[in-house]
């Protein structure tokens, strides 16, 4: 039984409203003082950058992206960059606080950060993506280094971008440093298993709610996947090679409902040939985005963006299991309200923390410059996220709170712990 803490609370539409109200809840449950509760709701630097890309078209063209450290308390601020026309600063700064408490709760030694690009990159050729990237990574050398803060990719960017960034910023120094950022390809620095480590967290998380609640057959359990790209479809292909039965998925075209299961692998290679979208696969039903939500399943895994589940479908989830592969993609509002219908969310912070670990190790691995194959990649894996699981529930049950509070609780003991250690400078 959860205790809901605040059910008249205003609903919080915006990521970083959502980001405070939840670190709000969790903190009074953290035996600390309130100047340092207060001190950890602030990020700790932002930058804002507007800088000219040069069209195809020889016509020059202003963007304008941002980069947010929320925490350097436990080391070096880790987060993704993403490139989207949604990236406002608010969002930035949300997905920035969540790092914080992510890397904390998973024991990394890292804070928090996250950027953007104002931009939609399906727009751009690849010429025109590789000299927005070379141009937005320049402008953040400033800020960032192997030792400081370490970029990852994010919504809408991948190992290529990952890898001009890797490059400029090489050539900026003048010698190749590959642990300036994670998620780059194998080849020049990357770590086996970065593609599908967040997916592949994301089910090792469900495993882990599922077993806590006695089911332990995967034939028995039905899964819905909202958003097919690196994390809904990592997600989805290892629970169908477990044996769970994916029954939906979507994208940003609509989704598909098979009540039999869909075949993953065939509807990936599918996506291959078929422009990255699963639009006209012909073995499922279409159904809406809002649709897919509320279909009747075990499990629902929001894969896709934040705000997906708020006071207005919250009531109609039908799911037993809410397992967040996006991040923020519940509102507090309907957090309360899937609380109080007893069903069971296993947050972002945790859920979708297989990608940072394994980012993790591939900066460790170039550090070091020796590298681990993808069993010890997969093993360390999920070693660290049943334990981060295990301490989680206990935190739960210990404090009657749900799994979202108990997580912040332990991220924001973590970094206020390292906070009161090294002292407030000077
Ligand atoms: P992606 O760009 O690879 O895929 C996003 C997917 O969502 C695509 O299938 C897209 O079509 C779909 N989508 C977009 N808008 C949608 C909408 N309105 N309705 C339904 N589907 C929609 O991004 P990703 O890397 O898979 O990230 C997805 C989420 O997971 C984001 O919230 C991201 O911050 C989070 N996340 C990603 C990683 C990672 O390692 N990639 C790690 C942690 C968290």
């Amino acid at each position: 039984m959860v205790v809901a803490l605040n059910p008249q609370i205003e609903e919080h539409d915006g990521p970083y409203q959502t980001a405070l109200a939840q670190y709000d809840r969790a903190s009074r449950y953290v035996n600390i003082r309130e100047d340092l509760i207060e001190y950890m709701r602030y990020p700790r630097r932002e930058f804002s950058v507007n800088f000219p890309v040069r069209r195809d078209n020889g016509t020059i063209e202003m963007f304008t992206g941002y980069r947010v450290h929320h925490s350097t308390a436990l080391g070096p601020s880790k987060g993704g960059l993403r490139y989207s026309l949604a990236v406002t600063p608010d969002e930035v700064r949300a997905l920035a606080m969540w790092m914080t408490w992510k890397c904390a709760l998973v024991n990394l030694p890292y804070g928090g950060a996250k950027g953007g690009v104002v931009v939609d990159p399906h727009a751009l050729t690849q010429s025109e993506l590789e000299r927005l990237t070379r141009r937005y990574a320049s402008e953040l050398v400033p800020l960032i280094s192997p030792h400081s803060d370490i970029p990852a990719p994010d919504m809408g960017t991948n190992s290529q971008v990952m890898a001009w960034m890797m490059d400029t910023y090489s050539m900026t120094m003048g010698y190749s440093v590959p642990a300036i950022v994670t998620g780059k390809p194998r080849h020049i620095g990357g770590s086996e298993g970065r593609t599908q480590a967040t997916g592949r967290g994301v089910i090792i998380c469900m495993v882990s709610a599922l077993e806590d609640h006695n089911i332990t057959n995967p034939t028995d359990v039905s899964i819905v996947i909202q958003g097919f790209g690196n994390v809904g479809s990592n997600a989805a292909l290892y629970a169908h090679n477990l044996g769970y039965r994916v029954v939906a998925v979507s994208d940003v075209t609509g989704g598909l409902y098979n009540a039999n299961g869909l075949d993953i692998p065939d509807l990936m290679d599918y996506t291959q040939v078929n422009g990255g979208t699963i639009e006209g696969y012909p073995h499922g039903d279409y159904v809406t985005n809002a649709e897919l939500l509320t279909l009747d399943c075990d499990v629902l895994i929001p894969a896709a963006m934040e705000g997906q589940i708020t006071r207005n479908n919250a009531r109609d989830i039908r799911a037993k299991f809410v397992i967040e592969g996006a991040n923020g993609p519940t509102t507090p509002d309907a957090d309360d309200i899937l609380n109080d219908r007893g069903i069971y969310v296993v947050p972002d912070i945790l859920a979708n923390a297989g990608g940072v670990i394994v980012s993790y190790f591939e900066w460790v691995q170039d550090l070091q410059a020796f590298f681990w194959n993808e069993d010890e990649i997969f093993a360390q894996l999920e070693r660290i996220l049943k334990r981060a699981y295990d301490e989680t529930s206990a935190t739960a049950k210990e404090h009657r709170i749900d799994m979202r509070t108990a997580a912040q609780v332990k991220a924001i003991k973590r970094v206020s712990d390292a906070i009161i250690t090294r002292g407030v400078y000077p």
